[in-house]
């Protein structure tokens, strides 16, 4: 990462953890992905149970493959052939694991969904939450956040999955209520009533969209 990029980014990440716990969550910065992947192990007690709802910014760091090689329960969803059996699992696990669609400098959580399976174990279940979040989803406000959610990270997740909404055509929100809708659900995490349950590490890097 380009070092006035990395300097900036160290002084906004003090900022969204002083934010993150004032609302009852706790936040890391990484310098690097190999500096995530040691804090998030670090978090992570071996022999724990883990799940995900598809986050790529938790295998960019090696996340997943760290605890599929490693002593841990870890979940597939994707693998397992009774995929809603696997989903219900997830609320009763030691940790879930996510990224955000957006987040704003003073620490509150932005993410959206089609099937709500992310969103409900981020609200409730799991025992605890660790996000992985690239400095490239932080946003200055709630409002700015939400544009973010719907007119980047929803457009590229729904080409991703080859779904029939107008922003996989044209890159921005129409604000659709098509069938193929990802934008179901919105959560908004603003306080956490459970200390240690929401942990954030930030990263200096770009991960995710
Ligand atoms: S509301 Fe529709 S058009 Fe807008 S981001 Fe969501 S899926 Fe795409």
């Amino acid at each position: 990462m380009n070092k006035m990029i990395t300097q900036r980014n160290e002084l906004l990440a003090k900022e969204v953890i002083k934010g993150l716990e004032s609302r009852n969550m706790k936040g890391y910065y990484a310098a690097d992905r190999e500096e995530a992947l040691k804090i998030a192990l670090d978090l992570i007690p071996e022999g724990s149970s883990a799940t995900m709802g598809g986050a790529v910014s938790v295998r960019e760091i090696g996340l997943v493959q760290a605890l599929m090689d490693g002593n841990y329960e870890f979940i597939d969803r994707d693998a397992a052939e009774d995929k809603r059996a696997a989903m219900l699992k997830a609320y009763d696990v030691d940790f879930f694991l996510s990224s955000v669609n957006a987040m704003t400098e003073d620490g509150v959580l932005i993410n959206i969904d089609g099937n709500a399976n992310r969103v409900s174990a981020i609200a409730h279940g799991p025992k605890k939450v660790l996000f992985i979040v690239g400095m490239n989803k932080i946003c200055k406000d709630v409002d700015s956040a939400m544009k973010r959610a719907r007119n980047v990270a929803a457009p590229i997740n729904a080409q991703r999955f080859g779904l029939q909404t107008p922003c996989s055509k044209t890159g921005s929100c129409m604000n659709c209520k098509s069938p193929d809708t990802i934008c179901c659900q919105f959560l908004i995490t603003r306080y956490s009533r459970h200390a240690d349950r929401i942990h954030v590490i930030l990263v200096n890097d770009n991960l995710g969209f």
